[in-house]
């Protein structure tokens, strides 16, 4: 099977944890000539410092080679190319295929056009799996464990696509996340749809967080596994130092448009982190950081963002060496809850101006699946399917 990495669902747990190790070794070990003679190409079609950067000094460390089209303005996208047509191309030139892209679902869509593995560095507003084995990899180092984290999500988390992948992996490792979101940035339906039977979610109202908002934060939501005695979760209320960490995302302004200028909520301050239940909680960011993190915390202990930066290389040593299958992961492959059902061809179209079944039929023809509640879903980026066109 090939490797792709579309969604943080394509590897199961254990492949994950093992995954993990191997980024720790790679840490360790430095450079090596594993990839010597691959070729990977770094297509994004949207801006990128970090993702780009930092897979590209991975396969650099493992001795390999990097092709890259980085300006979507200098690509022949900006001709009108199709996805499908570009990728068909970079297929013949390259051994694996990173790819970011605006629009929801491009990395699925490109996964079936290419034979090398396609890396999702980024789907419009959808996923983004790389980082949250960067962020796995930050928790498990700087709190000390990945099972049962308690996580504060804090910021755009409709638009956040590193918070939609990181709030599944989290809840596969029976974390607790209590989402604190911009007012009308909440996560959307498809991420708590897709948490399966495992998780519930349900309206929160944080003692712990009044101080800081002078009364209830605007849009709050706990995010719980279930008792296994499948009985009702309990409520949960964060005492001093119960939170392990604080993820935090920008306004994802080109998404959103001009009607969004600024964040609503409270900037992630001195203040912010007197807060008891965040005592020992690290602050962490997929970056680039706007005005959500002052700077003064920078120096704080707790701030692990830039540390979190400098674990993209490690861990992207460890999922280039995967996909190129120089890597064997421990534990059975998990394919993805979305690809896991047969797909049908649909009548009608996909609701999300954003997928790329929408802004590009040719390339990812409309199609229907089951998602993980059940309801027939958009294959590509998991809006569920229009009333009236849903299947039988
Ligand atoms: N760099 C991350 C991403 O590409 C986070 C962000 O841009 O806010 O999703």
């Amino acid at each position: 099977m090939k490797r792709d990495l579309v969604s943080i669902g394509d590897l199961s747990d254990a492949e994950i944890v093992s995954l993990l190790d191997h980024a720790g070794e790679c840490e360790q070990r430095g450079g090596s000539k594993t990839l010597e003679g691959a070729i990977l190409a770094t297509l994004f079609l949207e801006p990128s410092t970090r993702t780009r950067l930092s897979f590209e000094a991975a396969m650099h460390r493992l001795g390999g080679a990097v092709i890259t089209s980085a300006d979507p303005q200098a690509s022949s996208s900006a001709k009108g190319e199709t996805l499908a047509d570009t990728v068909r191309m970079v297929d013949a030139y390259a051994d694996a295929i990173v790819l970011r892209h605006s629009a929801a679902g491009a990395a699925r869509a490109a996964a079936r056009v290419a034979r090398a593995p396609v890396l999702n560095a980024g789907d419009g507003g959808h996923e983004h799996p790389s980082q949250t084995l960067v962020d796995l990899f930050t928790l498990k180092r700087e709190v000390g464990r990945l099972n049962d984290l308690r996580i504060l999500l804090y910021g755009d988390l409709r638009y956040g696509r590193t918070a939609h992948s990181l709030v599944r992996a989290l809840c596969r490792f029976g974390g607790t996340v209590l989402a604190v979101s911009e007012p009308g940035l909440e996560l959307p339906e498809y991420v708590l749809a897709g948490l399966g039977p495992g998780a519930s979610a349900e309206p929160a109202r944080p003692e712990a967080l009044r101080t800081l908002f002078r009364g209830e934060p605007p849009s709050a939501t706990l995010i719980r596994p279930r008792s296994r005695d499948s009985g009702p979760p309990r409520r949960w209320e964060p005492g001093p130092g119960e939170i392990d960490a604080v993820y935090v995302t920008r306004l994802q302004r080109e998404r959103i448009g001009a009607e969004r200028a600024a964040p609503v909520l409270p900037p992630v301050d001195p203040r912010f982190l007197a807060i008891p239940a965040l005592e020992r909680a690290i602050v962490m960011h997929p970056l680039p950081r706007t005005s959500e993190i002052d700077p003064r915390i920078d120096a704080d202990r707790r701030a692990a963002y830039f540390r979190q930066a400098a674990a993209g290389v490690p861990v992207r040593m460890a999922i280039l060496s995967w996909a190129l299958g120089r890597l064997e992961l421990a534990g059975p492959r998990r394919p993805d809850a979305t690809a896991q059902e047969p797909a049908s061809s649909a009548a009608g179209s996909c609701s999300e101006r954003t997928c790329i079944s929408v802004r590009e039929s040719s390339t990812a023809p409309a199609e229907r699946v089951r998602g993980a509640d059940g309801s027939a879903r958009c294959a590509w980026c998991e809006t569920p399917w229009p009333a009236g066109q849903a299947p039988a």
